[in-house]
């Protein structure tokens, strides 16, 4: 094995966090919270994410099954827990912070095809943990970091879990100082009853020492806060110190979380089940100030989200666009205002009679998206907008969509239409991009779109150089089709300005109206929620919800 330890410098630690009795109870947002009180002890921090997918990376899955595709700096397509990462450790997570089962297994199969085994037996045990493990303190030399919290995904007793919790075993075997599991709980506190059960609890506990790992601290989600008599009882049957089971109940929000745990001690537990020195007491400060200024909004900014993967079943998800929610409630709070974030399915606005009710609303946004389902809702929305002078910002397929009913409604142009959608029509304003034409005919479609980060050029003046202050930028894309530059001098004569390009100038990154003509109406080929944190607001976004706020009816 690989030692990190030196003579100078202290060994990097591991803390593992697993989920038992059930999942959806948050376990990407504690093992943020976590990750963000020990930064804020003044060590260097990073957070891992494994999910227990075939999927190579998250590009491939279904959106309304498994939530938002984030896509990292360079470029990797992954889960939305590594945007809660990079919002409460207010970082870039790099592409090494983040493995699927499907890419362990991939570069173990890679490896063994290069004979990089020496022509031995490659066998699921041990060789799939031993990558795991060799994963992850890659990751922790990567990022130079003092602590790596790994989030395993999934629940304890599931099938998938199994090889993960083994490379935990492992590792903890092999170096037990340096690791620690933390199980992620759920108490139920059922209405029959009007009490909090530690039951489940347990038997996760059982189920988890079964594959062999310990729990060294217990944090309890539930409705309400765990009471001392059950923190005993759960020190008791799991197996922990009283001090190590945390209270985690639910909370007006998210970012109440980490300063929820620090009301527990959770760093000075957790850093003395490491035997870690902190570099500093706990400093939140940063983090206080935004999450006070959060709850004290004095105006309101209404603003519709229109997207098609909101609908699931008999429910709604927002999980799919958790990242532009959240960018549209930092720059609301940095304004001192009180977003309200509505939800509305591009479908309905197929039918033009539904426009009115896009009235009660001061701003509209359209994210990103990919095919023709909802498109004619989507196109009649950005009109709405365009001519009542709501303001609006298109984001991804939200930009070309606004650039394709610029063209189709303003220059005029009959048959146009995206080559996503309609290859067939005479006008496509938005074009397949050269290098993707090639990569579709070979069907080579996973992590193959533009993605992660690229720079553009800003016109001095325009609406978004205003909003940046600055003429350059760096922002994450993913996409295949771009606006064909064959339209680009018909659509500026007819007013729509391209503020921002590639360097060279090739690639349209930004739409606008001037706003002689219109309030706000902008549109972005990449993605600025993925850059958009608590702590940096994305200034786009704030233009946006400025203009909303003041045009608001
Ligand atoms: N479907 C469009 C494209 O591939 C937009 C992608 C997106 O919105 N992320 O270019």
């Amino acid at each position: 094995m690989i030692s990190t330890t030196t003579l100078t410098q202290p060994a990097t630690k591991y803390i593992f966090v697993v989920g038992g009795v059930m999942s959806g109870v948050g376990k990407g947002v504690t093992s943020s919270s976590i990750a963000c009180v020990l930064q804020a002890r003044g060590l260097k921090v990073t957070a891992v994410k494994i999910d227990p997918y075939i999927n190579v990376d998250a590009g491939t899955m279904n959106p309304t099954e498994h939530g938002e595709v984030f896509v990292l700096k360079d470029g990797l397509e992954t889960d939305q827990d590594m945007g809660n990462y990079e919002r409460f450790l207010n970082a870039d997570m790099p592409s090494s912070n983040y493995m699927t089962t499907g890419s362990v297994y991939l570069s173990v199969i890679e490896k063994e095809r290069n004979l990089e085994y020496g022509g031995r037996n490659v066998e699921v045990v041990p060789d799939i943990p031993l990558e795991v493990i060799r994963r992850i303190k890659h990751a922790a030399h990567v990022a130079t970091a003092d602590v790596v919290l790994i989030e395993v995904g999934g629940t304890v007793g599931e099938y998938q879990n199994v090889l993960f919790l083994e490379a935990v075993r492992m590792m903890k075997s092999q170096e037990p100082e340096n690791v620690a599991v933390v199980m992620v709980s759920y108490l139920p506190v059922p209405h029959a009853i009007g009490e909090m059960k530690t039951k489940p609890t347990q038997t996760a506990v059982r189920m988890l020492n079964s594959a062999g790992v310990f729990a060294d601290m217990i944090i309890c989600r539930s409705s309400l806060p765990v009471d001392q008599k059950r923190k005993e009882k759960i020190a008791t049957f799991c197996n922990v110190r009283a001090e190590n089971v945390i209270s985690s109940p639910d909370l007006e929000s998210i970012y109440d979380i980490p300063l929820n745990y620090e009301q527990d001690n959770l760093s000075t537990q957790l850093l003395s089940i490491l035997n870690l020195s902190p570099k500093q007491p706990t400093n939140l400060r940063a983090w206080k100030q935004f999450v006070k200024q959060s709850k004290s909004g004095v105006g309101t900014v209404k603003i519709a989200v229109v997207g098609k993967y909101f609908n699931s079943g008999d429910f709604v998800l927002s999980d799919v666009y958790i990242s532009v929610l959240e960018a549209i409630k930092f720059s609301a709070y940095k304004l001192h205002l009180k977003p309200e974030i509505s939800y509305l399915s591009a479908h309905e606005f197929a039918d033009k009679k539904q426009l009115k009710k896009l009235d009660a609303f001061d701003g509209i946004l359209v994210p990103g998206g990919f095919g023709k389902t909802g498109i004619e809702g989507k196109l009649n929305v950005i009109s709405y907008a365009r001519k009542q002078g709501i303001p609006y910002f298109g984001i991804c397929y939200g930009m070309q969509l606004m650039v394709l009913e610029y063209a189709m409604n303003v220059v005029r142009l009959k048959n146009a239409s995206t080559e996503e959608i309609d290859p067939t029509a005479e006008h496509l304003v938005i074009g397949v991009m050269p290098e993707q034409r090639e990569k579709i005919a070979k069907k080579e479609m996973g992590g193959s779109m533009r993605l992660g980060q690229y720079p553009a050029k800003l016109k001095a003046g325009s609406v978004a150089a205003k909003a940046y202050r600055a003429t350059e930028i760096i922002e994450r894309h993913r996409h295949r089709y771009e606006v064909n530059s064959e339209y680009v001098e018909r659509l500026q004569n007819a007013g729509l300005q391209f503020s921002g390009t590639s360097p060279e100038g090739a690639l349209m990154e930004i739409a606008e109206l001037p706003t002689s003509v219109h309030p706000f109406f902008l549109g972005v080929q990449f993605h600025p929620e993925l850059q958009a944190r608590p702590l940096a607001p994305h200034p786009l976004f704030t233009a946006f919800i400025k203009a909303a706020y003041e045009s608001r009816s």
